[in-house]
């Protein structure tokens, strides 16, 4: 359905854990998450009804996210599920890659089509730094797992952080040579806790234009990246930038978190519940979400932080 805006309404990003095996220093803080009650968290068949109501209301592409969603025990069963709602047409995950060695090929085989491997540095002390408990290697098994199993697409994120990873810009586009993959550079966002950068750390995905003069523009696919090849390259780079230049108008997107909260936007207040209702209960609350989608997020930066009150975790990037 379309929002009050003319947006077509047509992606679920879907939380299905707050927990994850990592820590990454801009996600969530170092203790971890305070585990909820299994009560207040919504359950596989909720999970599957939300889906299903999603679709009824136009929903066709659904990204499975968390926290790390391969943690989750059911985590095939709920991909196996979801991809056989009708009028799902498009299962993918957003995922650290770790589990990936183990997972790749059952959750292929659950249907889902598109991995997102988050990957920030190239540097095994950097990444157990950015992560604070993370093994580089993990990380890269687990892309190369993900290439075997035979993905239709799979995309290489790199959360740009200026200090700690702008000096890898070349080396972590590289990939795009070394593997049949697209990597994507996404300004960090201030979020409710992010307190361990300064101003400094928050810079412009123009950074990566001017280190790789030689990109070359490739158009758009309809997504909400700018899009570049290197030379020879035999994957894509994309840029997504949230503070430089927001791609609000173009959003299509309502976001489903694991305690059953559905956030119209990713930076807004808002939340509608459908924890414990039935499917005439999910839709109204899924109507009323996306009827309040508001137009943009509003000015984001180190001194505006997100006004949505979670860290990245607990709302699923
Ligand atoms: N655990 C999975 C992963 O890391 O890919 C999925 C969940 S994670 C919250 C989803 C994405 O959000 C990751 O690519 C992560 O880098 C990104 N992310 C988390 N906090 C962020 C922040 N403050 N700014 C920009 N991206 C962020
Ligand atoms: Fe975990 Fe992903 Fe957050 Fe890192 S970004 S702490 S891997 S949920």
């Amino acid at each position: 359905m379309k929002d009050t805006y003319g947006r077509e309404i047509s992606y679920l990003r879907l939380s299905v854990t707050e927990l994850c095996n990592l820590r990454c220093r801009y996600c969530m803080p170092a203790e971890g998450v305070c585990k909820k009650e299994h009560d207040e968290m919504l359950t596989e068949e909720e999970i599957v009804l939300a889906v299903e109501t999603a679709a009824e209301l136009g929903v066709t592409k659904l990204r499975i996210t968390g926290g790390e969603p391969l943690v989750k025990k059911n985590i095939v069963s709920i991909c196996e599920r979801t991809a056989a709602v009708p009028g799902i047409r498009e299962v993918c995950i957003t995922t650290n890659g770790t589990r990936l060695p183990e997972l790749a090929r059952p959750l292929r085989e659950a249907g889902v089509r598109r991995l997102n491997i988050s990957l920030d540095t190239l540097s095994e002390e950097k990444y157990r730094y950015i992560t604070r408990i993370g093994s580089l290697n993990q990380a890269i098994d687990g892309i190369e797992a993900a290439l075997d199993a035979g993905y239709d697409k799979i995309k290489l994120n790199a959360v740009l952080i200026g200090g700690f990873n702008d000096d890898e810009i070349a080396p972590l586009a590289g990939l795009t040579r070394r593997w049949p993959v697209d990597v994507r550079f996404i300004e960090l966002m201030p979020m409710y806790d992010s307190g361990d950068f300064g101003p400094e750390a928050f810079i412009p995905c123009e950074r990566v234009l001017q280190a790789l003069p030689e990109l070359e523009k490739e158009s758009p696919d309809g997504g909400v990246a700018r899009l570049y090849r290197l030379p020879g390259a035999q994957g894509r780079i994309g840029l997504i930038s949230p503070l430089s230049s927001h791609f609000c108008a173009a959003c299509n997107r309502i976001r489903l978190t694991a305690d059953g909260k559905l956030k119209p936007c990713l930076h807004g207040k808002a939340e509608f519940s459908i924890k414990g209702l039935d499917r005439d209960g999910m839709r109204e609350q899924f109507r009323t979400a996306m009827l309040s989608k508001p137009e943009w997020h509003g000015e984001l930066s180190y001194q505006n932080r997100s006004q949505a009150g979670r860290n990245m975790n607990t709302i699923g990037g």
